[in-house]
């Protein structure tokens, strides 16, 4: 094996079992590139080794590398994963950081600069309130950019998420600029208090998140003397409807808005308050909320600490942080994701999560997750687009109703101009034009 990890001495701390603060080490030499990004609750170890002309990297979870701790890492085989597996090597970043920019204009043409040449495609958004990120690339890119931001002390204590985009580009292509909000909600939320962490609700490690809900929903791995029927806390699911449709924590209520914009959850509006969980609610109660990447309930918990609640805490780093670290225990489902890969099931964050016997607590129960044109349970866990362009409503069908409403939400847009062909697989539409062409060729030699 050629080309293994470096020495290690400059991750000391990093590769302990207690990491209590950040680490951000960086060694540059002909061979080695290594970094290592870690929190009170995440760690990725990075390593690439540069073997003549050819990088090649590896992720390593923070289990790995604690498990091997430091002597571990210095002895371990080469991590280096096949060339050809490198060169699909294609990941999703996401990460997000509430910060005082003072000139936002200038920060966006800095990364645009920073970007330029560079694959990246995905939705960067700055303003003073911070950053928020989404974006795909090889991974050369995807992580240089990323390293480069956390180079800066106002985003070095960001956390960082990663996952692979196994089929390429998960965006369409790169938009990065101001935004007058980093998430949209209705009335913005360029008035919130966004940037004091003691507005904002009190992040929980995943492990502890587990623990709670464990102990309310009565688990085999809790601890019996901790079983409680009744939860002491209240579960919000602050994302959209159709989020929670495909896969939420057991024991989360559906949201009862469509769209995570117009949520009104404690805001006491005599038209929600019958669907509201937190109506006539206790001001002191304990209000765990969660949602994709956190970055929503950071938004969402200023406003109800402005509203009166005392007792809030959220997961931090989302379901996606969550699943990567505790794997699909308390989860149902799969979790939907806002870029081209529309769904991913638990084992893509944690795959050795699925395997490990005593751990085995996935839900093979899928019967939450209904067809919206029959009502009947689906087996694939994945929202399509309806067909009819001029429609493209976002919805989960079974195959029975996609083959008789050729890929439609409704009769009636069967009959549409636009229609593209009933798409199969996993993914997401082409750009219209695919289909004009095909289907004016197609006309044009029948
Ligand atoms: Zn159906
Ligand atoms: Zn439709």
């Amino acid at each position: 094996m050629r080309g293994c990890f470096p020495a290690p001495a400059f991750i000391s701390g990093a590769a302990s079992s207690a990491i209590t603060q950040i680490v951000w080490g960086r060694r540059k030499d002909p061979l080695f590139q290594f970094s290592v990004w870690s929190s009170t609750s995440s760690c990725l170890v990075y390593n690439s080794n540069k073997h003549a002309e050819r990088r090649r990297r590896r992720w390593l979870s923070l289990s790995e590398a604690t498990s091997r701790g430091r002597g571990g890492l210095q002895q371990q085989q080469c991590e280096c994963e096949s060339e050809s597996r490198e060169d699909n090597e294609w990941v999703v970043v996401n990460f997000y950081q509430f910060v005082l920019i003072k000139d936002a204009e200038a920060e966006v043409a800095k990364h645009l600069n920073f970007l330029k040449g560079r694959d990246i495609r995905g939705r960067i958004y700055v303003n003073e309130q911070g950053i928020n990120a989404q974006y795909s690339g090889p991974s050369r890119d995807a992580l240089a950019y990323v390293e480069w931001v956390r180079e800066d002390e106002r985003f070095a204590n960001c956390l960082v998420q990663i996952s692979a985009a196994p089929t390429g580009h998960a965006f369409p292509k790169l938009k990065l600029r101001y935004k007058p909000s980093l998430v949209q909600l209705e009335g913005g939320i360029s008035h919130l208090p966004l940037l004091d962490p003691s507005m904002r609700a009190t992040p929980l490690a995943p492990s502890e998140w587990r623990k709670r809900l464990e102990a309310a929903n009565g688990s085999t791995t809790a601890d019996a003397s901790t079983q409680n029927p009744r939860p002491n806390y209240i579960l919000l699911d602050v994302r959209n409807g159709y989020e929670w449709d495909i896969g939420h924590f057991s024991g989360a209520r559906r949201p009862d808005v469509d769209c995570f914009r117009s949520t009104s959850f404690g805001l006491c509006q005599p038209e929600v308050i019958a669907a509201d969980p937190l109506a006539n609610v206790d001001k002191e109660t304990d209000i765990l909320m969660y949602c994709t990447g956190g970055i929503r309930c950071d938004v969402y918990s200023t406003i109800l600490r402005q509203q009166g609640f005392q007792n809030l805490y959220t997961l931090k780093g989302g379901v996606s942080h969550y699943l990567k670290n505790e794997g699909p225990l308390q989860w149902v489902g799969n979790l939907f994701v806002f870029d081209s890969r529309l769904s991913l099931p638990p084992a893509a964050y944690k795959p050795e999560a699925i395997t490990e016997p005593n751990r085995v607590e996935v839900s093979e129960n899928n019967t939450f997750a209904r067809c919206y044109i029959c009502g009947l349970e689906v087996c694939e866990l994945r929202h399509r687009n309806c067909a009819n362009l001029d429609c493209n409503l976002l919805y989960l069908c079974c195959m029975n109703c996609v083959e008789d409403l050729r890929g439609c939400c409704c009769s009636k847009c069967t009959t549409a101009p636009r229609l593209r062909p009933v798409l199969q697989g996993p993914h997401r539409y082409e750009k219209w034009h695919t289909y004009r062409d095909l289907i004016s060729q197609s006309k044009s030699t029948a």
